[in-house]
């Protein structure tokens, strides 16, 4: 342990504000509330004295939505045809915003969606009543912070019992998903150091944006990540020494994301290996419909029955390495012999198929045929940072220590 003291601490460091001036008068998103009203002074050449936004509900469609908001026939198809070059508004997600503003003669004269958590469609009606669509980006104001905790129970529950956005977790475990099982391996007395962005909208908070900087401490080890995007090297995480973070397999079949939403959180390894026995895996003890992901790339070599392994099904990943998972209650769709998966994509949810006692999702890694321990082998690193990164890397990645606080 190198760190004095884990309590959560947090540390408004620089402010920026990255586009504002289209967007001086929206005054209403929130991410937890569902609808906001608001009025003000308006800068667009139709004045825009009311604008409601709300997240899409589950099932809703624009068409509804925008009956709702008071548009009518010819207007929603004329939105419709000049969204649709930027986004077809037929498509919309549950969960993201939708807005509808109003005019001073109480016409909709402008609908925003966001597209993801970046960009926004805008359609606005001219001064000539024609449609206009275009992309923009979302103008977060970012503010830089620091958040550290010592673990109580769960990452997830230490994060939420913080008052920390419960997306941060699974933003960290996706950091350090090579390198911790976060599954089974994260225990009480580990902790957590975060530098990230802030983003806010119109005041209000609206999500964790990118980390630049986290540092983990897991059964005493630290483990440190620095966001780097050089000329040459590849976009994403390294520690301190230039090596990518990211490596050919992830830590855990069991991804953090699925099992991060509380009550799911009592997985444990149940038995190790058993490299004489019959038994050769590691199962990992999970409830019934648990998705298990394929830990890397690759092929899928089967997906049937086994008379031991239940329902099952082996993964290719190269010329080297092979995975296996069983006692499936059912497979993920789409996974059949010669399908092609990547890294974290699901391959079946945890059952009791099989020669098997309880739920639980057995787990097998092979290397040049021979079954070998994913937890002691040595896995390939990624690509560290090119030679002509290196002291730009050194440069940002001291800057943002010094900023981060480690
Ligand atoms: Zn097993």
């Amino acid at each position: 342990m190198e760190l004095p003291l884990y309590i959560l601490s947090r540390k408004k460091i620089v402010l920026f504000i990255l586009v504002c001036a289209t967007a001086a008068f929206l005054v209403f998103f929130s991410a937890k509330s569902r609808i906001f009203v608001s009025s003000g002074p308006a800068v667009q050449s139709r004045e825009i004295v009311r604008e409601i936004s709300k997240s899409v509900p589950e099932g809703a469609t624009f068409d509804v939505l925008a009956k709702e908001a008071g548009v009518n026939g010819d207007g929603i198809a004329a939105i419709l045809a000049a969204a649709k070059r930027v986004y077809d508004l037929n498509t919309i997600v549950s969960g993201r915003v939708l807005a509808f503003a109003r005019d001073e003669g109480g016409e909709t004269s402008r609908v925003v969606y966001h597209i993801d958590d970046t960009s926004r469609l805008v359609v606005e009606k001219e001064e000539g009543g024609a449609w206009e669509g275009r992309r923009e980006s979302i103008p977060y104001t970012v503010v830089y912070e620091t958040a550290s905790s010592l673990i109580e129970s769960s990452l997830y529950e230490t994060i939420v019992s913080s008052g920390l956005d419960e997306r941060l977790a699974i933003a960290l475990s996706e950091i350090f998903a090579w390198q911790i099982d976060f599954a089974a391996d994260v225990q009480k007395g580990d902790g957590f150091r975060v530098y990230y962005e802030k983003r806010y909208l119109d005041g209000a908070y609206a999500m964790p944006g990118r980390i630049l900087a986290a540092e983990f401490i897991n059964n005493g080890k630290t483990y440190r990540g620095f966001f780097f995007r050089g000329s040459e090297s590849r976009e994403g995480y390294y520690d301190e020494d230039g090596n990518a973070l990211q490596k050919v397999f992830l830590k855990s079949p069991l991804q953090y994301k699925y099992i991060s939403s509380g009550y799911t959180t009592r997985i444990r390894r149940v038995s190790s290996l058993g490299l004489s026995g019959p038994h050769r895996g590691i199962d990992y003890a999970a409830s019934y419909g648990t998705p298990a992901v394929s830990v890397g790339d690759g092929i899928v070599l089967r997906a049937g029955w086994n008379k031991y392994l239940g329902w099952s099904a082996e993964v290719r990943h190269n010329d080297t390495y092979k995975t296996v998972y069983g006692h499936f209650q059912s497979f993920a769709r789409g996974i059949k012999r010669g399908v092609r998966v990547t890294q974290g994509q699901v391959v079946g949810y945890v059952g009791s198929s099989g020669y098997s006692t309880g739920p639980h999702l057995h787990f097998e890694m092979h290397k040049n045929g021979a079954y070998v321990n994913p937890f002691t082998i040595d896995v390939p690193p990624g690509e560290p940072i090119t030679s002509s990164d290196q002291e730009l890397f050194y440069r940002v990645i001291g800057r943002i220590r010094q900023l981060a606080g480690f």
